[in-house]
C-alpha cells in the first residue's frame, strides 16, 4: 500500500517524559506524514498486523485465549503501543508484563484488559497498583508477607496470582513448598486470586514433568477448594510444541510480533503471521568514497572501487544488532542495500555505483517488505538468532498505522 495512503494515527515519543514536552503529537489523528522532516529512527506499528497475529496465535493454541507477554517494552517495539491494540482484539485475555511502572503506564493509556505482573514492585506503587486491578504474583515467601501488609489497609481486593517455579528455576515459590504457601494466600483478607501459573523449559521430556508438577499442584489445591483462577504455563515455544501446556490460556510473547520462536517451524505455514512493525531510518549523509578508503573504528570495510556510501542514524545503542555489518539489508525505495558498518550511533550502507539514492530516503532497516528485512530473513543474512532483532531502545519514536 502506498505511503499517503495510510491513516496515520498517532505519532508518538517514547517515554513519559516526552508526553509533557509534545501533547499534540499524542492521541490526535494525523493525515500527514512526516518522514521528510525525521532526523533519528523511528518504528511504524500496524495495528491490523498486530491484531491479525492474535486471531492466528489463539487458532494456533486451539482457540485458547491469550495472554500477551509485552516485557521488555514489548521486545523494543513499544509496550503502551502494542498493549493499546491488543486491547482491542477479542483473542486477548490479558496482558502480562514484568515491571511494576509499565502496568501502571499501560493503565494510564487507557488499557482496559487484565494485566498481570509477572515481576515484583516497589511499596509505593501498591496503592496504584491494587487501585488499577493489577494482579500482583506471589513468587516467595517474602512477596506473601508484602502483599499480606498491603491487603490490611487495600481500599478493595488485593488481587494475586499464584507464580509457581516447577523447573525453570528463575522465579516462583519453588514446587514443593507451592501448596503451603497457597494456602496461606488463601486464608488472607482481602485478597482475590485470580491466576496461578508457571514457566516451562524447552527441552521436552521436562517441559512433561514440569506440566506434571503444575498439575499436581492446582489438582490438590482444588482439592481443597481454594481457589486457583486460570492456569497458563505456556511460552510461544512450549504450546506450539507440547499441546498438553495449553492450559486454561497461553502465554506467548513473540508469536505476536509476528516472529516464530524457531526459524522454519512447520507451523508458519499453516498460521502464516504478519511483521507488524517496521524500524526505519533516514539517509543522513552521502558521500563517494574512494578506492582505498576504509569505514568504522575497526576499518573493517574496505572500498575496493569508488564507491557510494550512505549514512543512517541509527546503531547498535539504539538497539539494531551490530551483527548487521555481518551482510543485513536495508531496503530503500524498491532496491536492497548492503549494510557495511555499524557503530553506536550509525550504521553505513553501500549503494555501490549507484546515485539514485539521496539525502532524506528513508531506509526500512526490518519491516515485512521483503523476505531479507524480516526478523527471520535478517537472522539468516547475519547468522543470528530472530529475538536479537527485537530490541530497540526505548527512545526510538513510534508511529500506530491502522494498517502498512
Ligand atoms: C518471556 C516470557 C514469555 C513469552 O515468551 P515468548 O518466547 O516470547 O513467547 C512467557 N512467559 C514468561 C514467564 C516469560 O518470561
Amino acid at each position: 500500500m502506498k505511503q499517503d495512503r495510510r491513516q496515520f494515527i498517532h505519532h508518538s515519543l517514547a517515554g513519559l517524559a516526552a508526553l509533557s514536552i509534545y501533547p499534540a503529537a499524542i492521541g490526535g489523528r494525523r493525515s500527514v506524514d512526516r518522514t521528510d522532516f525525521e532526523s533519528k529512527p523511528w518504528l511504524e506499528i500496524s495495528e491490523a498486523a498486530y491484531l491479525h497475529n492474535a486471531t492466528q496465535v489463539s487458532k494456533m493454541a486451539g482457540g485458547k485465549p491469550v495472554l500477551a507477554v509485552l516485557k521488555n517494552n514489548a521486545y523494543g517495539i513499544g509496550d503502551i503501543e502494542v498493549a493499546k491494540i491488543l486491547d482491542q482484539s477479542t483473542s486477548i485475555s490479558g496482558i502480562a508484563v514484568v515491571k511494576d511502572e509499565r502496568a501502571l503506564a499501560m493503565r494510564e493509556a487507557g488499557v482496559s484488559k487484565p494485566i498481570l505482573l509477572m515481576g515484583d514492585f516497589d511499596l509505593e506503587l501498591s496503592d496504584a497498583l491494587v487501585e488499577h486491578g493489577i494482579s500482583l504474583s506471589i513468587y516467595a515467601k517474602s512477596s506473601l508477607e508484602k502483599i499480606e501488609r498491603m491487603a490490611a489497609s487495600a481500599a478493595k481486593p488485593v488481587k494475586v496470582a499464584f507464580y509457581l517455579d516447577t523447573g525453570l528455576g528463575r522465579m516462583g515459590i519453588p514446587h514443593r513448598e507451592a501448596v503451603e504457601l497457597a494456602v496461606k494466600t488463601a486464608a488472607l483478607e482481602n485478597v482475590t486470586i485470580t491466576q496461578t501459573f508457571s514457566t516451562l523449559t524447552t527441552p521436552r521430556d521436562f517441559a512433561q514433568e514440569q506440566i506434571r508438577r503444575f498439575e499436581e499442584i492446582t489438582r490438590e489445591l482444588e482439592r481443597r477448594n481454594i481457589p486457583v483462577g486460570i492456569k497458563h504455563l505456556a511460552p510461544s515455544y512450549s504450546f506450539l510444541d507440547l499441546p498438553a501446556s495449553r492450559q486454561d490460556a497461553v502465554r506467548p510473547g513473540i508469536l505476536l510480533h509476528g516472529s516464530f520462536p524457531l526459524a522454519k517451524m512447520p507451523v508458519a505455514a499453516e498460521y502464516p503471521l504478519q511483521i507488524p512493525f517496521k524500524l526505519k531510518a533516514p539517509v543522513i549523509r552521502l558521500e563517494k568514497l574512494p578506492a582505498g578508503s576504509t569505514i568504522g573504528f575497526s576499518r573493517f570495510y574496505k572500498v575496493e572501487e569508488d564507491e557510494w556510501i550512505a549514512t543512517l542514524p541509527i546503531g547498535w545503542a539504539d538497539g539494531y544488532d551490530s551483527g548487521a555489518e555481518r551482510g543485513a539489508k536495508v531496503l530503500i525505495g524498491d532496491r536492497l542495500y548492503t549494510v557495511v558498518n555499524v557503530n553506536a550511533s550509525h550504521a553505513n550502507i553501500s549503494l555501490g555505483k549507484s546515485t539514485g539514492v539521496k539525502v532524506r530516503d528513508v531506509a526500512t532497516l526490518i519491516g515485512p517488505d521483503r523476505p531479507e528485512i524480516t526478523p527471520e530473513g535478517f537472522g539468516q543474512l547475519v547468522d543470528g538468532h530472530n529475538y536479537l532483532q527485537i530490541n530497540y531502545k526505548e527512545s526510538i519514536s513510534k508511529r500506530v498505522y491502522e494498517s502498512f
